[in-house]
């Protein structure tokens, strides 16, 4: 007999290819709505879960029923919604994972640690003051552009493209249309999210700036990974109680729970970021979608090199295409304050001295700049000193032992670091192979590009007569907490006059005296056996120009140009080309031919297998026997996928793992996962087999970003 009134169903996170099933059955005295979190009794452990649904099981358990009971309910907190229930379900279902992975995930990860007295205690601490309701804030006036954009995004359904020019203002209509959402609704709540953390100290005081004083103190939150766990669970709980009527966020930030979600941005949408690497491998921009349209939220993508993806599902109806795309397209193409965009100039570097790094006409534009005050930007995306040491005697190069990769020459600290594993050794004083010491770098990193250039402009003096001042920002000079946010602001009050760095330096950032911005050395995408690089190398250099002549005033006062260089040995490349004339269309029209004659996404889709294994022939080995399995099987929707067959990836072995991927398309999403999701159990049984012992794991990737 049993006291116990009902059967709930728990979606928790189990050890990954355990065999336990997606939800496991717990006992509750009472009965507990779906979303509840609970803590239940895992082995030997006791560990979060989420009630997923219930079965009403009055009076006894069956006959020998082992059901464990419920250990605990956090009833201090509302049992997530339905629409978030379904947001994890789709999740899970689509990238091919378990649901109970996916919820916890989607967790606040503090949540999981704390008993329900805990988390009753940290409940208890008061909230910051309740809304202000001062509506005397003035607007700033948009421009006919915006006006235009906020017009149509207040009228009409979306989704929206929002295709703005760098600096256009699209901040500022996503900052107008959350405003006017959440005035209109007392319970109205907007995500936005944006591609890095980086990018939020900024853009977060902006918000704050324009919606504390209008909603009060506590009306922004900010999610993303660069947080405490105490920060996270607060403005995780601030968003699901409805508190908080911003969220500011990464990627993560699109599984937050907000029960008044009525708009979503997704800025920079094109940004690879978006893209979860690891476990569920997620789009956040994919799913924005999706969840707007379950949860009548509009949704805006922002972007001024809009993915294909995006660019094709926003095109306007055309005579052969009455329908057009599902989203609506608005088109932001003047920066604020009438300034230019930056003129383009490329440097043939077929026509430079060989070796030549920086060529004299670019190195003659930097030394002026820095004469007259104006800063600079100089983009290489490759950090350390060198990608490798060579020995001139014996051929010899820093191999990574555990990798199919290059040790990376990191002169600051004298190591030798591979980038994929970590492995790190001291710079040897002789070749290891033959003893000789002529032991040389070869290429450039950011590192060499930093003391080269402070080499070169060692007799610039700035305006006020002291020598120039060379800073560089990389994964490497930023690692310490906060030093990031200390090197942006030596850039932002002027004390840099040459800023060096990756990628990093390239997104988002508004510095307002940045007239020139250089790509070095940027050709090594227009060759990549990814279809999508040169798409890449557009976006990237389109948002790297965007950082310069961003301050109309300050350009006129300047009366300089700005200018973005570029050094190629093809310097008439198509994507250069479109880059010169700012041609966003151009280039995605001629990019999205291509893809349409090759039926490449957008015009079909895909998903890969990797495979990870102690050699690459157990890792292929694998893929090939799954690939039969599925054959044999017939299973639906493969008469409309495409198989091909596995392949090492480019690179092969990571910390002595071996890797091998096949692809598989479609021109039917539908089909495809159809195909995945009777796959998924093959792929389980075929793993536990005893002839592919020596496989570590297999993972799918749905919509994969990089093949
Ligand atoms: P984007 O997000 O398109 O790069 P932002 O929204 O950051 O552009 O705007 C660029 C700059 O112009 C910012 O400094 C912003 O404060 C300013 N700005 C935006 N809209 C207006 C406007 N309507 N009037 C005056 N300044 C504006
Ligand atoms: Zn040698
Ligand atoms: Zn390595």
């Amino acid at each position: 007999m049993s006291i116990y009134s009902s059967i709930v169903h728990v979606a928790l996170q189990t050890p990954s290819h355990s065999g336990v099933g997606d939800l496991l059955s717990y006992a509750s005295e009472h009965p507990l709505p779906p979303g509840t979190l609970v803590r239940v009794p895992l082995g030997t452990r006791e560990v979060l879960g989420v009630v997923w649904d219930a079965d009403e099981a009055p009076g006894e358990l069956p006959d020998g029923a082992t059901l464990r009971p419920v250990a605990g309910v956090l009833d201090g907190v509302a049992p997530l919604d339905l629409p978030w229930r379904r947001l994890v379900a789709f999740a899970a279902r689509y990238y091919q994972r378990a649901l109970g992975e996916v919820a916890l995930a989607a967790l606040p990860p503090q949540l999981r640690d704390l008993r329900p007295e805990q988390l009753a205690r940290r409940l208890r601490r008061p909230v910051k003051g309740a809304a202000d309701t001062s509506d005397t804030i003035e607007n700033i006036a948009l421009t006919a552009e915006q006006e235009s954009a906020r017009v149509q995004i207040a009228a009409a359904k979306g989704p929206f493209l929002l295709f703005g020019s760098t600096g256009s203002g699209k901040t500022e209509v996503y900052l107008r249309c959350a405003q006017e959402m959440l005035e209109a609704d007392p319970t109205a709540q907007a995500l936005v999210m944006v591609p890095e953390i980086n990018l939020t100290p900024q853009l977060e005081e902006r918000f704050v700036g324009r919606f504390a004083p209008r909603f009060g103190p506590g009306a922004v939150v900010s999610l993303h990974s660069g947080m405490t766990n105490p920060q996270r669970l607060k403005s995780w709980l601030a968003a699901h109680s409805g508190s908080a009527r911003i969220v500011l966020g990464t990627r993560m930030a699109v599984f937050a729970s907000l029960p008044g979600l009525k708009l979503i941005v997704v800025d920079e949408e094109h940004d690879p970021s978006y893209k979860q690497q690891e476990g569920a491998r997620y789009s956040a921009r994919d799913l924005a979608i999706w969840r707007g349209r379950e949860q009548g939220a509009k949704v805006i993508l922002g972007s001024a090199t809009p993915s294909l993806e995006s660019w094709y599902a926003s095109r306007p109806p055309a005579a052969d295409d009455p329908e057009g795309g599902r989203y609506l397209r608005l088109h932001m193409p003047s920066r604020i304050g009438a300034g230019a965009l930056a003129r383009v100039r490329r440097v043939d570097m077929n026509q430079q001295p060989r070796r030549t790094v920086f060529s004299a006409p670019l190195l003659q534009a930097i030394t002026e700049r820095v004469a007259r005050g104006e800063q600079s930007m100089v983009l290489l995306n490759r950090r350390g000193y060198a990608p490798v040491l060579h020995c001139v005697d014996c051929g010899w190069k820093s191999d990574c032992p555990h990798c199919s990769a290059h040790q990376v020459f990191h002169k600051t600290d004298r190591t030798l670091r591979c980038h994929h594993c970590g492995y790190t050794v001291r710079v040897p004083f002789h070749c290891p192979t033959c003893g000789s010491p002529d032991i040389h770098p070869m290429g450039k990193g950011t590192e060499q590009l930093e003391e080269q250039l402070g080499a070169l402009l060692s007799e610039v003096l700035r305006p006020d007569r002291t020598p120039a001042r060379i800073a560089r920002i990389d994964a490497d000079t930023t690692k310490a907490k906060g030093a990031l946010e200390a090197q942006l602001a030596q850039v932002h009050s002027g004390e840099v006059d040459v800023l060096v760095g990756t990628q990093m330096i390239a997104k988002g950032h508004d510095f307002r005296r940045i007239t020139l911005v250089a790509a070095v050395q940027p050709d090594g995408a227009l060759f990549s056996s990814d279809f999508r690089a040169a798409e890449r190398l557009f976006a990237l250099l389109m948002q790297a120009a965007g950082r310069a002549g961003r301050d109309a005033a300050y350009m006129a006062a300047q009366g300089t140009q700005c200018e973005m260089w570029v050094q190629s040995f093809h310097p008439k490349h198509a994507v250069y080309e479109a880059l010169r004339t700012h041609d966003y269309p151009a280039f995605a029209a001629q990019q999205l031919k291509e893809r349409e004659e090759a039926a490449m996404p957008p015009f079909a889709y895909q998903a890969l297998v990797r495979a990870d294994a102690r050699t690459q022939d157990v890792a292929q080995r694998f893929l090939t026997a799954v690939t039969a399995a599925a054959h044999a099987a017939g299973l639906p929707g493969l008469d409309v996928v495409t198989l091909f067959p596995p392949v090492p990836l480019t690179i092969q072995r990571v910390a002595n793992v071996e890797r091998a991927q096949m692809l598989m398309e479609s021109s039917s999403r539908a089909a495809l996962q159809r195909f995945l999701a009777a796959w998924q159990p093959v792929l389980q049984t075929t793993r536990s087999q005893p002839e592919h012992k020596g496989l570590i794991r297999w993972l799918v990737d749905v919509d994969p970003l990089a093949i």
